[in-house]
């Protein structure tokens, strides 16, 4: 886990040379959409991801929505990615994937998040494509099992491997437009994805060959609009740039009709969040932005754990934990605690069973530290 925060914090790309790549690689009238990133397995990496979920208990919920648990669904990469992974519809012509809520290993490899697709008459919306080609393509063989309708877009929440590694998958295919925040071509330029693919391709080296990062085509956020709206055979996508809350760029959808809402990682459903990537006092402000702006939403679907209905209550649990994290790590800092103590004093009883709560606890306090003490000194 430690690795990986360090891999997610690597610095961030030299402007210039992010620009000088944008124009080699558009340098025809065609938007190069998929570039290879061809780096070796990090060596040494990941040897302690082949452990983590419990392989001996697989688990599958009959029903995705409010469903309490989520699905202990193990991906063996010798299984063709001609096979379906399994879906979940949770609305009209609305389609889930429902990702193992851990943190990536030998067991979900990259099935840790969520995503979807909606079938409208004129063709097909996704959201989000999991965290490995391999695992893109077997969401495309489970779109097929759906519909023949080609893929018209893909929606990509955030560029962090979970949500984002499997695009190419969809990428590829003729007549798709892939949409993200202007924070995912800093990232497919940036050396942080260098060494996140170099992480991966150590213990998932089968799923991970070939990767390309997906540069996408119609950007939100940054200098271009904060909105985006597709009207595909007879459904509305209003997609928002919903700022930096979780990443370098996240997006919400609002789907209609059927007024759903997919919020990606702006509310977590049965797991603690992990805040180590991005603007700390941006998620509550965030949050209170989607409840007012979506007040009509009768159905969220989250980036982990199971879709919800209203009231909502995940975006509460999230709320709550953030705010108290954040709360008892500034009172830390007022009483002249190191960084060492802090973390040592943060432990949130009330979540200590939530899953990934011993994963990531720490990590956060750590973060939300480092954040609050530099601002202590700016002022
Ligand atoms: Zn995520």
């Amino acid at each position: 886990m430690i690795k990986h925060l360090l891999i997610i914090k690597v610095a961030m790309p030299l402007k210039l040379t992010l620009a000088l790549l944008g124009l080699l690689a558009t340098g025809c009238a065609c938007a190069a959409k998929v570039l290879p990133i061809d780096v070796a397995p990090l060596e040494g990496a990941g040897a302690e991801q082949q452990f983590g979920t419990d392989a001996g208990h697989p688990y599958q919920p009959k029903e995705a929505l409010n469903s309490p648990r989520a699905p202990v669904f193990a991906i063996d990469p010798k299984d063709p990615d001609s096979k379906p992974l399994p879906y979940y519809r949770i609305a009209p012509d609305t389609y889930f994937f429902f990702g193992n809520i851990a943190e990536v290993d030998g067991v979900n490899r990259g099935f840790n998040g969520n995503a979807g697709f909606v079938v409208t008459r004129d063709g097909v919306l996704v959201v989000d494509a999991l965290g490995t080609p391999y695992l893109g393509r077997r969401m495309l063989a489970a779109i097929r099992q759906v519909t023949d309708q080609p893929i018209r877009y893909l929606v990509i929440t955030h560029a962090h491997p979970d949500h984002y590694y499997g695009a190419a998958a969809f990428a590829e295919l003729p007549g798709v437009k892939v949409i993200s925040h202007a924070g995912t071509v800093d990232y497919a330029y940036s050396s942080t994805i260098q060494h996140s693919v170099a992480y991966r391709k150590a213990f998932l080296p089968a799923e991970m060959k070939d990767f390309k990062a997906v540069v996408p085509d119609i950007l939100l956020g940054g200098d271009h609009p904060r909105e985006y709206t597709v009207r595909l055979g007879g459904k509305i996508f209003r997609i928002h740039d919903s700022g930096q809350h979780h990443s370098h760029g996240d997006l919400v959808m609002y789907q209609q009709p059927g007024n759903i809402l997919w919020v990606s990682d702006l509310a977590f459903n049965g797991r603690v969040t992990f805040i180590g990537d991005g603007h700390l006092h941006e998620i509550l402000a965030r949050q209170d932005w989607l409840l007012r702006t979506f007040p009509h939403a009768r159905l969220m679907v989250p980036g982990h754990g199971a879709p919800q209905t209203p009231p909502f209550p995940m975006v509460a649990q999230t709320r709550s934990y953030v705010k108290q994290l954040t709360d008892k790590i500034s009172a830390s800092l007022r009483q002249g605690e190191s960084l060492q103590d802090a973390v040592d004093h943060a432990d949130l009883p009330e979540f200590a069973n939530v899953p990934l709560y011993r994963l990531n606890h720490r990590n956060n306090a750590n973060y939300v530290y480092r954040v609050l003490e530099e601002e202590q000194f700016a002022q």
